[in-house]
């Protein structure tokens, strides 16, 4: 399987330059160059399968001639080595927990599983890979984790100092090992400019191997189609219903990772897109009109994009066809007071705290109900644990939320981060030293 430019569709190159390289020099996304189906008679029968056997039925779909069965099954069940349990609300509602990982986000699957392919491909002492990543939250923790422990790979985190929550911060500075972290005198912008000039600088390019752990790369979207095709497996298990998923979404990785799962076969209804006041996919569906506008802050933090990077992925999945992308993608958006409710409702329901992302999930799956009436399932996609955003919450919900076993141990553990002001100098000179 080769991967092409949705820039330059005769633009291909095979899956370790894609991986290595993140983005095409043309600015565009990788994609496969054919969309593998999978065997019906897998689909029919997947209630038999295990999340990790999944995982390697589908990686080995994209990934067969690029790596060999045996490596492919050795890696990916060493990254998904946890669970992503769908949990019934009522009849027809239920939550996919994507944060029972090491960092407690769904973006475990991406970093762990990209971690490994890199960790794969470095094998045989080639020089030793520099990962730089610039984080407001929850990327870093995820790509810490991930990468921990992985041979050949070197990882440097910059985050801004007192922006990230106290759980987030544990999970960047208490490691060890190849992951360093560096807090930044600064915005998160900083951070990130820090980390593009480094890409930029000849004398560090020169040196170093460079590459950065971007939500763009390949190698973190396919393992976010995993746990579609295990949700689906799940809800056939408990009697069978068609699904809805509903997904909150920001750079729209996580929603695109599922249209790509539907279009290798899996049976899905439809997805909700479900945003926060960064509205542009909800506008774009309305209007026709794809206006990117600069991002807003709001409860849900991890969805504040302006101009989500993976959209181009999904309209070259519907090769540019708005009226097909509107029969299968709803969407709608939902401001902080809305948000608030929606975890207060949750809460009073269900007995049910969901992080802020979640809620809105939960938010966009009940208004496409209403305006969808039928015997269906929806399953609205639990994207963080909430004890990662302790400062949204009222009180009495706080109360309520329990620390998983993934941090009870980590405000015991020695943090280490290395105080930089937002000078390209001194980021330099670090990365040499
Ligand atoms: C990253 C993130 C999202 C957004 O996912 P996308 O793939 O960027 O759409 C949603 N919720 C949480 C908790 C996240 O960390």
């Amino acid at each position: 399987m080769k991967f092409y430019s949705t820039n330059n569709k005769t633009l291909r190159v095979p899956f370790e330059d894609a991986v290595f390289n993140s983005m095409p020099v043309d600015k565009g996304l990788y994609l496969p160059e054919h969309i593998p189906q999978l065997d019906p008679d897998f689909i029919a029968n997947i209630e038999n399968y295990s999340l990790q056997d999944i995982a390697f039925r589908v990686a080995s779909a994209l990934l067969e001639d690029e790596i060999p069965a045996e490596a492919l099954r050795q890696l990916s069940d060493a990254a998904i080595n946890f669970d992503a349990p769908v949990v019934p609300l009522d009849a027809e509602t239920a939550v996919l927990e994507l944060f029972h990982g090491p960092s407690l986000a769904f973006k475990d699957f991406g970093a762990r599983f990209m971690s490994r392919i890199m960790g794969y491909y470095l094998r045989n002492g080639q020089q030793q890979l520099d990962v730089l990543v610039a984080t407001s939250g929850d990327t870093g923790g995820a790509v810490a984790l991930g990468f921990l422990g992985v041979p050949g790979t070197r990882v440097t985190i910059l985050f801004p100092k007192g922006k990230v929550s106290p759980i987030q911060e544990l999970q960047l500075v208490t490691n060890g090992q190849n992951i360093r972290a560096i807090e930044i005198d600064g915005t998160f912008d900083d951070c990130q400019v820090l980390v593009k000039q480094a890409f930029a600088d000849q004398e560090l390019n020169a040196r170093l191997r460079l590459t950065s752990a971007n939500s763009i790369n390949i190698a973190r979207l396919i393992p976010q189609t995993f746990y579609y095709f295990h949700a689906y497996a799940q809800v056939k298990r408990a009697g069978g219903k068609d699904i809805a998923f509903s997904v909150p979404s920001g750079n729209f990785g996580n929603i695109g990772a599922g249209l790509l799962a539907w279009k290798m076969g899996l049976p899905v209804k439809a997805f909700i897109a479900a945003t926060n006041e960064n509205d542009t996919v909800p506008r774009f569906l309305e209007t026709g009109v794809y206006e990117t506008r600069p991002s807003v802050q709001t409860y849900a933090n991890a969805m504040d994009v302006g101009a989500p990077s993976n959209w181009v992925r999904i309209m070259d999945l519907f090769e540019g066809d708005l009226k097909s992308l509107r029969e299968m993608v709803y969407a709608r958006r939902f401001t902080d007071s809305e948000t608030l409710e929606g975890m207060n409702e949750l809460a009073d329901r269900y007995n049910y705290v969901a992080c802020p992302h979640t809620a809105i999930a939960w938010l966009a799956a009940r208004q496409y109900r209403s305006e969808n009436p039928g015997n269906y399932q929806t399953v609205f996609l639990s994207t963080a644990h909430p004890c990662k955003f302790p400062d949204v919450f009222p009180e009495a919900l706080a109360a309520k939320i329990g620390t998983p076993d993934q941090v009870a141990g980590l405000a015991a553990r020695e943090g280490r981060a290395t105080k930089m002001a937002a000078d390209f100098g001194a980021f330099k000179s670090f990365l040499l030293a």
